[in-house]
């Protein structure tokens, strides 16, 4: 069926004209009608504006074929619930944004349409991107598709389930501290995070600024270079975006990995790490040697701070990130006798418990008095862990670790343990401190039950021709990406 089809092979059957745009989302679309009602991926999409983008597409393709140009004619991807997307609502999964709707497209918006793409759907999340497993949504939660007993990771919950239940092609997702990452691995598709200022943000809903990136879900690494190449680039509109040549990832993806260094992080295969998830990284490894890649043990001495460190800055961030949904400015209010009470009361209904306790943190984290403590520290905590990478990347091209401790969990076993959630993104959330770019692929399944395992590797900053070629070098010579879900 076309929905299960990636983007490399429905582009090649599009300019042969054996199918058109129409007959791929109408797919796309009824694997939605079959599934989404036990998957719970979209929180919303308008089938009628996809087909019509989709016919878009097809005379665009009758009248000029296919061009260069436009590599993702025809294409449907959808969009996590965080981005703006011209005349689509913009929840956030939160409450507190009520009806709205964007008034304008995010500049990776603007790149997917303009590069032919049917821009479709709002995928579910963690409320304002806060969790790792889709539950904090005020829509409810995204099962994962391999096991609707349990969570698809998060917060791109929705992208990573509505790819790997082939109800879209491709999809957008955020990564702040591992939510494209862990998700991806945890429903067995490729998500990648590009370094920190790869790729605007214009247009997405900031939760802590300094940490966000925009980044892919595909169902292979090809795809995810595709789409990586689309999206990047300097926008004057994120002053974060960095102005630096946009490579044609995908001719980086060569199959030859000779000679290349891989440090694995010493600090990362012990502790909690799952034994089936430290065997199927033990076999990539091997894996990775047969390729010829060199393997070097490496350290990352202050990864035992990156939780504590992510957890003050993020929510430090987001405390101020926040402050502007206060029912003057934006979606559902809730009226008060003067402005205090408004914004109390309008905070109080529309925000889920654990965007609360993020605020409350974040704010206590940068009060007076407790400011040099805590977010001083932690700044200074984060710079040892760049450098920690930095070091380790003037020996090494790339770093390979597990994307995350365990396979999925099930849905309630840890959403009454913040701290026990907060541990399950312990392998994720350096790469954003540091601001390099990682990806994760499928490297295995669990036993019983059968549930995906994810390889993460991590590239320098501005690296990700390397890391895609590593990538793609092991996609290549193992069989699970092609592993997909009879659902
Ligand atoms: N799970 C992490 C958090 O809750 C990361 C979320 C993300 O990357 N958006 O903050």
């Amino acid at each position: 069926m076309l929905n299960q089809l990636t983007i490399s092979e429905l582009t090649a059957k599009l300019a042969s004209r054996d199918v058109s745009a129409r007959e791929i989302t109408q797919s796309c679309l009824d694997q939605i009608a079959r599934v989404d009602g036990k998957i719970h991926a979209f929180i919303s999409y308008d089938a009628a504006d996809a087909l019509a983008q989709a016919d878009a597409a097809d005379q665009l393709l009758s009248a000029k074929g296919r061009d260069a140009s436009r590599p993702l004619l025809g294409i449907p991807i959808a969009i996590k619930d965080v981005l703006a997307v011209k005349n689509q609502p913009l929840n956030c999964a939160s409450k507190i944004l009520g009806k709205f709707t964007s008034t304008y497209d995010a500049t990776v918006i603007e790149k997917l349409k303009a590069a032919g793409a049917i821009v479709f759907g709002r995928l579910n999340m963690d409320e304002f991107a806060m969790g790792s497993s889709t539950e904090n949504s005020a829509f409810g939660a995204t099962c994962n598709p391999w096991d609707i007993t349990r969570i698809p990771g998060g917060s791109s919950g929705g992208s990573a389930a509505a790819v790997a239940a082939n109800e879209c092609i491709a999809s957008l997702g955020t990564d702040t501290g591992g939510s494209i990452r862990q998700p991806a691995a945890l429903c067995g598709c490729v998500g990648l995070k590009p370094t920190y200022g790869r790729i605007s943000r214009y247009g997405l809903v900031a939760y802590a600024s300094s940490l966000d990136q925009i980044g892919p879900f595909t169902k292979n690494v090809a795809d995810a270079a595709t789409l990586l190449g689309v999206m990047s680039g300097h926008d004057l509109r994120d002053s974060t975006s960095i102005p630096q040549p946009v490579p044609d990832y995908t001719k980086a993806l060569t199959g030859d990995i000779r000679g290349l260094k891989l440090g694995l992080p010493k600090e990362y295969m012990v502790g909690g790490l799952d034994p089936e998830v430290k065997a199927a990284v033990d076999v990539a490894v091997k894996k990775y040697e047969e390729l010829g890649a060199e393997i070097v043990e490496i350290s990352l001495p202050h990864t035992d701070y990156a939780i504590a460190t992510y957890y003050i800055i993020a929510t430090a961030e987001a405390s101020t990130n926040l402050a502007r949904f206060d029912g003057i400015r934006y979606g559902a209010r809730v009226d008060g006798a003067d402005p205090a009470e408004l914004y109390s009361k309008t905070r109080g209904a529309g925000f889920g418990a654990e965007v609360k306790r993020r605020i409350i943190l974040g704010t206590y984290v940068l009060s007076s008095g407790y400011y040099d403590a805590y977010y001083l520290r932690a700044q200074k905590v984060r710079t040892l862990i760049r450098q920690d990478f930095l070091k380790a990347f003037e020996t090494v091209d790339a770093i390979i670790t597990p994307t995350t401790p365990t396979a999925a969990f099930k849905i309630g076993e840890k959403s009454d343990d913040p701290l026990q959630m907060y541990l399950s993104d312990i392998f994720t959330i350096s790469c954003n401190l540091a601001g390099i770019c990682g990806v994760s692929l499928p490297c295995g399944f669990t036993q019983n039950p059968k549930l995906p395992i994810g390889l993460q590797l991590l590239g320098k900053p501005f690296g990700e021709e390397t890391m895609l070629r590593l990538a793609h070098a092991y996609e290549q010579n193992t069989a699970w990406h092609q592993q997909r879900i009879a659902i």
